[in-house]
């Protein structure tokens, strides 16, 4: 089967050792940790696939870079490295670091929200996307294509915009009351599925009708660009770079989390085409918020890192390696009947526990079961996409549903291989058989925002 599949394009020059536990153990830890997987310890894991940001293994190249680190407050060198390279791999005229993505979405999304309750409508919001947002007073609209929500149907490109309800939301409230547009690369929430050309190219003409600001929040752009490159009629024999590249053209302004991507373990990035008045305003912000406008929240060396991440992360044997990865995975799970988000995006694979679960209703969190129940079997630790996450209506307090009962299962760059896969997709398909013995939980502590971070729940 691993025939079929790309093998590292790299091989491992430092290893960290891993510690085994025993099923009582996990039994213990997971009791203490809240049934919250979020609360317990890194080195009580086995295989953490709790999230692709910042986790990945750095290159040689990138360690050496390291060194070359200018630590200037002002005018540091390293920035003006990091600087050229991403001019030249968006084609856009300014830049300003960030500590990481949710900094960049600080500075700059206020300054849409020309009055209070404007929208911004995207493909699918990130969770700290919508939370900067709503922070900004603005509202988040999620656009994305039904196909998405049909986890068994392949499309090449689930990640895609409903064009024709994204222009009749645009009539609906009225195009003064939209704030922007963001184009999210890959739809990290629904699987990390990618977005076509094509339909990219159709958002911009709808902004272009509207006159709205195109936002693109691209924390895996360069993943987006390689299912482009594989699935895009006419893009086969392109450049991954060049490919990114007509991304950035259709866009105004790009947002990024350098944790995914930027193949560095912190940062972030905010690149503007031409709009001067925008650049102005965000680098008036990034001084109090994030820094000065020369380091941004990052040190010298992360930026000496970043600037040779971000050329890796567009490397066609490593996106075909850590596409395939995921890949891989799937198509263990996928072969022993275990229902997952198909086919499988860039970054994870997302278990469908709603059909692995169905006798666990949503606010009893039947992805959040499925989740600890992998970690007392596997030593693996997933995390719950569903509505664990989602929280409650801020009108009434009651818990909201999600389309959607996920466990993602989220592969860190360069970082496990293949026989780690096995291991993670022999957990799932153990309590895949003992599905029916799943049971639901309810909440022994419950915070009034991100709630999922730091609850503590309760087996019923
Ligand atoms: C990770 C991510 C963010 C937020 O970035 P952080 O670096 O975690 O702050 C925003 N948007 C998308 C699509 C992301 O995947």
């Amino acid at each position: 089967m691993k025939n079929d599949f790309a093998p590292e394009p790299y091989r491992i020059k430092m290893v960290e050792p891993l510690r085994r536990t025993t099923r009582e153990e996990r039994l213990v830890l997971l009791k203490e940790a809240g049934y919250n997987i979020f609360g317990l310890k890194s080195e009580d894991v086995y295989i953490d696939m709790l999230t692709d940001s910042g986790t990945g293994a750095m290159s040689d190249r990138q360690w050496s870079a390291l060194m070359q680190g200018d630590e200037a407050y002002a005018g540091s060198r390293s920035f003006y490295k990091l600087e050229t390279v991403v001019k030249e791999i968006t084609g856009y005229e300014h830049f300003l670091p960030a500590h990481q993505g949710r900094g960049a979405e600080q500075v700059a999304l206020p300054y849409f929200v020309k009055k209070k309750g404007m929208y911004f409508i995207s493909n699918m919001h990130f969770d700290t996307t919508r939370a900067h947002v709503e922070l900004a007073g603005g509202r988040a609209v999620d656009c994305v294509d039904e196909v998405c929500f049909d986890t068994e149907r392949y499309h090449p490109f689930k990640g895609n915009f409903d064009l024709e309800r994204l222009e009749t939301l645009i009539l609906e409230h009225g195009k003064e009351n939209i704030a922007g547009i963001i184009v999210t690369l890959t739809n990290n929430s629904a699987g990390g599925q990618p977005v076509s050309l094509e339909n990219q190219r159709g958002v911009r003409e709808i902004c272009d009708r509207y006159d709205l600001p195109y936002i693109i929040d691209g924390a895996r752009y360069a993943e987006n660009a390689y299912f482009i490159k594989m699935r895009e009629e006419g893009y086969a024999e392109k450049e991954l770079s060049a490919i990114a590249k007509e991304q950035f053209a259709l866009g105004d302004l790009f947002l990024m989390s350098a944790k995914k991507d930027g193949l560095v373990n912190i940062g972030g990035l905010i690149a503007i085409k031409d709009d001067e008045d925008l650049f102005r305003y965000c680098r008036t912000r990034l001084v109090p918020l994030e820094g000065f406008p020369t380091y941004g929240g990052m040190s010298g060396r992360d930026m000496e890192a970043l600037a040779v991440g971000l050329k890796e992360g567009l490397d066609f044997e490593y996106q075909r390696h850590r596409t395939d990865q995921a890949r891989y995975l799937g198509e263990s799970l996928r072969a022993a009947g275990v229902p997952i988000q198909y086919p499988p995006g860039g970054h994870a694979v997302f278990v469908d526990c709603k059909r692995i679960a169905p006798h666990i209703p949503y606010d009893r969190f039947p992805a959040q079961a499925v989740v600890n129940a992998l970690y007392v079997e596997a030593a693996v630790r997933g995390v719950e996409i569903g509505s664990f996450l989602l929280g409650r209506d801020p009108d009434t307090g009651e818990n909201l549903e999600s389309p959607m009962e996920f466990m993602r299962l989220t592969i860190p760059r360069r970082t496990y291989t293949y026989a780690h896969l096995d291991h993670v997709a022999e957990g799932v398909k153990k309590v895949h058989e003992n599905r029916d013995a799943l049971r639901g939980y309810t909440f022994e502590y419950e915070p009034p925002v991100l709630r999922h971070f730091t609850a503590r729940l309760r087996p019923l």
